[in-house]
């Protein structure tokens, strides 16, 4: 069993990662008078009973969302809710969050506006759930004009992640997953990207003490940085490198074409191409981010995007200060910065 603490101002708690943990789920999700699994069609098919078996004896409600960003919306948090009310559901009741990033981030911020707030926990089920969007605390839905427009800093009660789950997952979601995982080993730490560019296979074929190696690592990496700032006011911008162009190329592309670590997998591409022409970073340096990349099979031509839509693009972030673009940019091996740039001084 791999745990990684996680220790925030006003909370604190466990992410547990093991293969099979959903056969022994009771044994780390506390108590409480009802319980509402919230899960997507997906993953009730293939998960939804094991965690159903786990939780024998207690009041148990659920609701299904379609799969797919296009579900987290306000409209379907207001049904979630509706049906919590209707089923009784107190502040002594926990969600249980069953899927990828769309079900965290709606369960999560149902159980943040529930009664002002109940206990949630996390069941990852995809790579970039489990080690991206399930740690840190944000929670949210879409709305017309923007992506995560609306949410909160929402922590759950516990991370529970169970390698097991990830040999269901599409080839495409597996991808994604890496998108995250190799942005860790650029912005914080040299040797765990050697590590993932030296096991690239055996973490492809899922190999168990690998995945939870580098699942651990990444939580415990995220863990750090949020709990020097929680709120995104600093550091935690870091966990934005890639994601500057990575997001306007989702957005440019109605979030149809690319997963999100695809898009952020190229971001990061030309992010690692910006601080080279900048000379932030080193020829070989720069050869390296590109060769991982590259062995992930994802296609860097964006050609056919002009600069200007996605620079267009990336105007409407919130991260932006003065009309200023945010990129985090490699700097040295495991280290990045943030850098405001005006729209003439963006090229890649
Ligand atoms: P992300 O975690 O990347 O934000 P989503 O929550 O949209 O993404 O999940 C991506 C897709 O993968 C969805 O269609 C979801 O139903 C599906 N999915 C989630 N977990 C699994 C799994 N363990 N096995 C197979 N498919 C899964
Ligand atoms: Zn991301």
């Amino acid at each position: 069993m791999e745990k990684v603490f996680i220790d925030l101002d006003k909370k604190s708690y466990f992410i547990h990662i093991e293969k099979s943990i959903l056969n022994s789920i009771s044994d780390y999700i506390g108590n409480a008078d009802k319980w509402m699994i919230i899960t997507d069609k997906n993953v009730d098919c293939l998960y939804g009973e094991k965690v159903l078996g786990g939780l024998k004896g207690k009041e148990i409600h659920k609701f299904i969302i379609e799969p797919g960003e296009r579900s987290k919306t306000f409209s379907t948090v207001e049904k979630i809710l509706n049906r919590m009310i209707e089923k009784g559901l107190t502040r002594k009741s926990k969600i249980i969050a069953l899927g990828g990033g769309v079900v965290g981030d709606i369960a999560g911020f149902c159980a943040s506006i529930y009664m002002r707030g109940i206990s949630f926990i996390q069941i990852p089920t995809t790579l970039l759930a489990q080690v991206d969007s399930s740690v840190g605390g944000k929670t949210g839905v879409n709305m017309i004009l923007g992506k995560n427009m609306v949410g909160s800093f929402y922590q759950p009660e516990a991370v529970i992640i169970d390698t097991d789950t990830l040999n269901t997952l599409p080839k495409k979601e597996l991808i994604s997953g890496m998108g995250e995982i190799v942005k860790y080993g650029v912005i914080w730490d040299y040797d765990f990207l050697n590590l993932i560019e030296e096991n690239l296979e055996n973490i492809l074929n899922l190999e168990e003490v690998i995945m939870k190696k580098i699942i651990k690592k990444c939580c415990e990496i995220k863990a750090e940085v949020v709990s020097k700032d929680e709120r995104e006011l600093g550091i935690r911008k870091i966990l934005n490198f890639g994601h500057t162009i990575g997001h306007a190329l989702e957005s440019t592309t109605a979030y149809k074409r690319y997963t999100h670590g695809e898009a952020v997998l190229i971001g990061m591409y030309y992010e690692a191409l910006m601080a080279k022409g900048y000379g932030y970073i080193e020829d070989e340096y720069f050869k390296e981010i590109e060769n991982i990349i590259k062995s992930l099979g994802v296609s860097l031509d964006i050609e056919e995007f002009s600069n200007d839509s996605l620079i267009e693009s990336m105007m409407k972030d919130k991260k932006n200060k003065d009309g200023k673009i945010s990129f985090i940019l490699p700097k040295k091996k495991g280290v990045v910065k943030e850098v405001l740039l005006n729209r003439g001084e963006i090229l890649w």
